[in-house]
Formats: structure tokens, C-alpha cells, sequence
């Protein structure tokens, strides 16, 4: 049996669920993990993660299907970018086939908090790694903690593919050479100040230039750019401080191979918007969020319009989401369901 939550009106807010998993990393391994219900961490006060921003973190869903079965989309995809990020931290990795074990338990464990068929719900995965142990010199921790919680979801950014305004920001949110495409915390603790700018202007979020050029669009605050232009090209930028969006590319394969589009990764320069007829903000949290207008310097340019989505964007939202609820076929592999 669902709670009884109004699924249609869900937010994006913490939520205490009923169980969390939790594992630890000590003297070279992992241990099995558990299931908890205790929603609190007690960690040394030299941990790493408090000094240093040793951390990563995930985000994933599960998507309940017409005939009640449980979705996860790409869990791998997620599973093989936090070991990235791990590599780029000195943070022991999560091995796949353990990281995905993880978050079926947490799913099944919490399965009244997600949504039924229909209401556009879903159950929204966190899981992270933090440094913790005893230490206060600047180096790797002796001891990790690995755990994923989950709270249930509506849309990110308010009013769901309702076009949202985006600020283009001074701040840059990663250096050239930084850790910009590994899925870490420093990286958000750089972005509030520029986002609540955005945000006390009454834009969603910001848009972040290259920060070696400040000419190209890099990324949307926590989701990644795509633009559509009038001779059907999907373009979303190219760069090594760009944070890898899962969602980016399966809408990549998407548009190739189910919309007929020229898919493209490239540069997309913040004084040639005019090539885009549409464009969007794509990411787990925010799905897609077409973007109605952008603001940079003195400039506000108008996409698609302020008030509705673009004809493009909505065909492969639709795509997306068809194949997340189980709906529409999926590509091989990208389906991982929860039994
Ligand atoms: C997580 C994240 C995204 C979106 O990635 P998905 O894999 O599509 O969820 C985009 N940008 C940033 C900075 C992120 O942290």
C-alpha cells in the first residue's frame, strides 16, 4: 500500500523515509551493509568531510510501472560516475554490482513511499560517500561511510515543463582543470552564493560559462544545457568541467535514434543563442525543464516562449519519461527493475 501523500504536489524536500542503507569502509574493505532506520550519522569531528570535502553523492530514481513493477534507469551508468568521482577524491570505490544491490534494498525497504502508476511521482535516490575517521592532516580518510537514502519527489524546478528563466552567472561553479565533471559537494558549496543571486532575481538557477573563456555555455546550475535548432540539431556542450549527465546522454541517443535529429556534443558560445529554436535543462532531478529565456548582461533572449514548452523538447521528454515508467521501449540495458 502508497502512503497517503498528495503524489501530485510533491515537491523537491527532504522527507524522513523508513530505512536507509548504510556500509562502511575500513582497513581496505567494505562490509556488507544494512538497512537502518536511524536518519543520523555519528562521525569523528576530525572526519574529512567536514574539513576537506571529502564527499560525492548520486542521484537516481525509482519509477513505479503500469503493471506495478518497479523501474531504475541506468543505475550502472550512476554506479561507474561515482567510482569516477572516487578516483578523483582518493575515496575507495563502489563496486557496480554492490552500489545497484544498495539500491534496490533501500527501494524495496521503502516501497509504500513510492508514488503509484500515474501521478508523475517517483522515489529519488541519494546515495553518497563521505571521508570519516579520525584525522585532522590534509590527506586521504582512514575510514569511509557509503549510504543512500530516499524520499519521494515531484518535479525540481516549480511547475514541472512549465518553461523556467535562467540567470548567466559571474561566478564560475568549477575551474578548467578542477573537479567539475566528478559529482561532488565542493562543487554545489561554490554554487549557493551564485544561486541565490539567480534566485533573489527571480530566475530558477543560473547558467555557468566555461570558466577558462567565459564565451561558452557550460552547465545550468545542477542540470545540463541542450539546445534545438530550426535544421533539427540536438547540441549540448562539450567540456571536461561539465558535470556528465546521465540524462544528457540518453536524450543524446534519443534524439539520433528515436526523434531523427542530428545529435551533436559541442560548443554552444552565450552570443550565438539565436541558432536555437528550443531549449532545455535536462538532469534526474529536473528531468527536462524547457528553458523560456536567458539572461546575460543587459540581454534577455526569448527561446521557444516563457509560458509553454517547445514542440521538440516535448516530444523527447515524453520519449524519456515513456521509457522511465516503462511505458515506451527501452534501450538494451537501460531498464533495471527492482525485484
Ligand atoms: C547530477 C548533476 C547533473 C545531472 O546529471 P544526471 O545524471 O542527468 O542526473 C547535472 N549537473 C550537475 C552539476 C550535477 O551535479
Amino acid at each position: 500500500m502508497a502512503k497517503d501523500i498528495d503524489w501530485q504536489n510533491l515537491g523537491f524536500a527532504y522527507v524522513k523515509t523508513d530505512y536507509r542503507f548504510i556500509a562502511r569502509w575500513k582497513d581496505g574493505a567494505w562490509d556488507n551493509g544494512e538497512l537502518t532506520t536511524d536518519n543520523t550519522l555519528h562521525i569523528n569531528e576530525g572526519s574529512t568531510a567536514l574539513h576537506y570535502g571529502q564527499q560525492c553523492f548520486e542521484g537516481l530514481k525509482a519509477y513505479r510501472c503500469k503493471d506495478g513493477s518497479i523501474n531504475l534507469f541506468r543505475p550502472d551508468e550512476n554506479a561507474k560516475r561515482m567510482q569516477k568521482s572516487c578516483d578523483r577524491l582518493l575515496m575507495p570505490q563502489v563496486p557496480t554490482d554492490f552500489f545497484i544491490r544498495a539500491c534496490k534494498e533501500v527501494v524495496k525497504a521503502n516501497e509504500e513511499w513510492l508514488a503509484p502508476y500515474g501521478t508523475g511521482a517517483t522515489l529519488y535516490l541519494r546515495p553518497f560517500i563521505i571521508g570519516v575517521g579520525e584525522n585532522i592532516g590534509i590527506k586521504t580518510a582512514p575510514e569511509f561511510i557509503f549510504s543512500i537514502f530516499c524520499i519521494p519527489v515531484g518535479s525540481y524546478f516549480k511547475g514541472g515543463l512549465a518553461p523556467s528563466n535562467f540567470l548567466v552567472s559571474e561566478y564560475d561553479r568549477a575551474a578548467p582543470a578542477g573537479t567539475g565533471a566528478a559529482k561532488v559537494g565542493g562543487n554545489y558549496a561554490a554554487s549557493l552564493y551564485p544561486g541565490k543571486l539567480a534566485k533573489s532575481n527571480n530566475f530558477a538557477d543560473c547558467i555557468y560559462l566555461d570558466p577558462k573563456t567565459h564565451t561558452k555555455i557550460e552547465e545550468v546550475g545542477s542540470a545540463n544545457f541542450f539546445g534545438i535548432t530550426a535544421d533539427n540539431k540536438f547540441i549540448t556542450p562539450y567540456s571536461p568541467s561539465i558535470l556528465p549527465s546521465i540524462t544528457k546522454y540518453s536524450l543524446l541517443y534519443l534524439a539520433k535514434e528515436r526523434l531523427g535529429l542530428e545529435a551533436i556534443e559541442g560548443d554552444v558560445y552565450i552570443d550565438k543563442l539565436d541558432q536555437f529554436t528550443e531549449a532545455g535543462a535536462c538532469g534526474t532531478a529536473a528531468v527536462i525543464t524547457p528553458i523560456g529565456g536567458i539572461q546575460y548582461g543587459d540581454d534577455f533572449h526569448v527561446f521557444y516562449s516563457e509560458t509553454e514548452v517547445g514542440p521538440v523538447t516535448k516530444r523527447l521528454y515524453d520519449e524519456l519519461v515513456g521509457i522511465q515508467f516503462g511505458d515506451l521501449e527501452a534501450p538494451e540495458g537501460w531498464i533495471v527493475k527492482v525485484d
